[in-house]
This record gives structure tokens, C-alpha cells and sequence, in this order.
């Protein structure tokens, strides 16, 4: 009996009612207005209102940031998406190379300990860097490459808290 291929469709995410990626759990300035742990992004419309200057918002860092969840189906679970599990979780670059980790961000509540075991699980299994907060601090699991390099980006953050 022959075959059939099947066209392999590649699996896309929305963020849909997501939005904590602008709710202040990341630091970025948007525009002249800062955005950081207790202060969401002044553009943000508190309730279902979602950004209020949406095709307007500049480039960097809205248009161009998405979090791991969104970028990667293949990889992070359904369960993890940021509204549902309140962790958010990007990709990082450390500076002046290729070397990747990925940050964990606890977003509106304390990371969750299912939600770490996979992470943990995963990171270990793919033998992937991390930096994750827990309590509002920042910790690593790194391959010895990444160690140095991302104790010194905790380093920076934690005196922030
Ligand atoms: S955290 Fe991720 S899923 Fe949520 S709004 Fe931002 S990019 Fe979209
Ligand atoms: S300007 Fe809009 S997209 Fe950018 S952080 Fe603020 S609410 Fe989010």
C-alpha cells in the first residue's frame, strides 16, 4: 500500500487574552514611560483593554519581543502560556556572543512548583541554561559555559530587589 504525505503544517500560537508581557513582571521603557515590577506599561488598559496604542507601539521592545510560549509549540506546553501558568519564559542572548539561556520570570504569583519540576526536567534533559526567580530572586541551572556568565546577570538583577 503507498503512502500519503501529509503537508506538515507548522502549529502557530496567539496570545489572544494574554497580556503579561506588558504588565510590568519585564523591565523595558516604552516610549519615555518605564515599565517594571509594580508598574505595568503605561499604555496598558487595566481589565480586557489590551494596548491602547497597538499599531502604533514602537518596534522595540513590542514588536519585536515574543516570548518563548509563542515562539515555540514544539517545545513549551499549552499549560505554560504566561495567563495560565504566570510565569513568562524568553529567550536571552548573553552579550558579545552566540551563548542562549532562558529567563523565567515570575509573572503575578510565585513560580509554581509543577511548573518548575518541568522546567527543571527540561532544562536538565536538553541540557538548556536557565536563569528562573523564585520569590523574586534570581537563580541559575547552567551548563559550567553559561555559569559565569549568567551569575553575573543575576548578580545586576538581584540588587534591583
Ligand atoms: S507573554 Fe507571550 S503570550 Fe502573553 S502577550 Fe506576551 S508574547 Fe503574547
Ligand atoms: S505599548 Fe502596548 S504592546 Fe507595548 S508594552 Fe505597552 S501595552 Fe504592551
Amino acid at each position: 500500500m503507498s503512502k500519503i504525505s501529509l503537508p506538515v503544517i507548522a502549529a502557530t500560537r496567539k496570545c489572544g487574552s494574554c497580556s503579561k508581557c506588558c504588565e510590568g513582571w519585564l523591565e523595558a521603557t516604552i516610549y519615555d514611560k518605564k515599565m517594571h515590577p509594580g508598574q505595568p506599561c503605561f499604555f496598558l488598559e487595566k481589565g480586557e483593554g489590551g494596548c491602547t496604542i497597538y499599531a502604533d507601539r514602537p518596534k522595540n521592545p513590542c514588536v519585536d519581543y515574543t516570548c518563548a510560549w509563542l515562539d515555540d509549540p514544539e517545545t513549551f506546553p499549552t499549560w505554560l502560556k504566561p495567563n495560565l501558568s504566570n510565569v513568562i519564559i524568553t529567550e536571552k542572548k548573553i552579550d558579545n556572543s552566540d551563548l542562549t539561556y532562558y529567563e523565567i520570570v515570575e509573572a503575578g504569583a510565585r513560580l509554581d512548583a509543577a511548573v518548575l519540576q518541568w522546567i527543571f526536567m527540561w532544562a536538565l534533559k536538553t541540557q538548556t541554561s536557565i536563569m528562573y526567580q523564585l520569590d523574586g530572586k534570581f537563580h541559575t541551572l547552567a551548563t559550567p559555559q553559561l555559569d559565569a556568565a549568567i551569575a553575573a546577570v543575576i548578580t545586576e538583577k538581584n540588587k534591583k530587589i
